[in-house]
């Protein structure tokens, strides 16, 4: 974009655009590591040149996040760089795409190198883990606002899709503390209020979600279907049932859920586990005969998995508690502690 930033911060007061990019966002130690990937030319020209793995598919995404909107003013920046990679990297996980490349389009009010510092701090930790680079983007004066688009690989027809569920499959969800990011939510909006020390580790659920890149590459050709949960369990598992046109039974009292949601009442913990959206673990389908498959994924990939229900050939969501007694799902949809 044309036009000039002025830094905000104490060092570098007329830094403009061209040398905040090349500053925070261009790593020339990494250009070698991005030949290696497949980015024959990243930051700096008009276009990144990216050369496909021979025989792969790529699969690509946005996911753009607003102030107020997905995190909150006080958020601290290194962790929302990280969630901003992750919210995007959890959509490649989501498909078992293995990570390659992704773009960033910032808008903020102002140059703010302490913002800027912190944020590719972040951005760049979980980048490194993932093995993901960062080839271009456009940066722009606005109201704060940070749009990523991922790039992926997969062998073509591997992809995990939300249209593969078959009736009689199980129902998987990743992850041990699904609803703890809507618990933060709830003590950030004073509806519930935590122990210190308790709030800190829900919070750093919602503000550092761990995207599952690892288990979604390992479930390639073992799971049929698979979505991640940002806007909630039930409403991503929707995206499922209606993509491959059938019912679900879910047993609610399965939902793995932290020492810290278990110790609230059973009506938080389940509309936290249920409906709480920004845990980003995935759920996904397989059918019986890979549970060992689906087991084996989970343990190469370091993941905990817990199966939680049953893809039926009925249309519809059917909840049940441990004692196998039907839960009508108005108990969620009416249940307002947090209103
Ligand atoms: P153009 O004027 O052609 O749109 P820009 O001046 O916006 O190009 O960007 C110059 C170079 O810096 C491009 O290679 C672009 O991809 C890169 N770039 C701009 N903003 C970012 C950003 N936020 N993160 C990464 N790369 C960026
Ligand atoms: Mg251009």
């Amino acid at each position: 974009m044309a036009g000039t930033l002025r830094m905000g911060g104490l060092h570098n007061p007329l830094m403009g655009e061209f040398d905040l990019i090349q500053h925070f966002f261009q790593r020339e130690s990494k250009a070698a590591d991005g030949v290696a990937s497949g980015v024959a030319l990243g930051i700096g020209d008009d276009c990144a040149v990216l050369t496909p793995t021979p025989g792969m598919q790529w699969l690509i995404s946005s996911d753009m996040l607003v102030e107020g909107r997905h995190f909150l003013p006080t958020v601290a920046p290194e962790r929302l760089g990280h969630k901003a990679l992750a919210v995007n990297l959890s959509d490649l996980a989501a498909c078992g795409a293995t990570p390659r490349a992704f773009m960033l389009a910032l808008a903020m009010p102002r140059a703010d190198e302490r913002f800027l510092a912190g944020f590719v701090k972040g951005l760049f930790a979980l980048a490194d883990a993932q093995g993901i680079t960062l080839i271009g983007g456009d940066t722009t004066q606005g109201p704060l606002n940070i749009c990523i688009t991922v790039m992926g690989e997969a062998p073509p027809g591997t992809a995990l899709l939300r249209s593969g569920a078959r009736a009689g499959d199980d129902i998987y969800v990743s992850g041990q503390t699904l609803g703890d990011a809507r618990l933060a939510l709830e003590v950030f909006r004073g509806a519930l209020s935590l122990p210190g020390e308790q709030f800190e580790q829900v919070r750093r659920a919602m503000e550092l979600p761990q995207p599952r890149n690892a288990l979604g590459m390992a479930l390639r050709g073992v799971a049929t279907s698979a979505v991640d949960v940002s806007d909630g369990l039930l409403g991503d598992l929707g995206h499922i049932l209606k993509r491959s046109a059938v019912g679900a039974q879910i047993d609610v009292d399965a939902l793995p859920r932290s020492a810290i949601l278990a110790a609230q009442p059973l009506p938080v913990q389940r509309e936290c586990g249920l409906s709480g959206g920004d845990d980003y673990e995935l759920v996904f389908t397989a059918p019986a005969a890979a549970s060992q498959a689906v087991q084996h994924a989970a343990q190469a990939s370091g993941t905990v998995v817990t199966r939680i229900g049953r893809i039926e050939a009925a249309p519809g969501l059917r909840l049940t508690d441990a004692q196998g007694q039907a839960v009508p799902a108005t108990a969620f949809t009416s249940f307002d502690h947090f209103k």
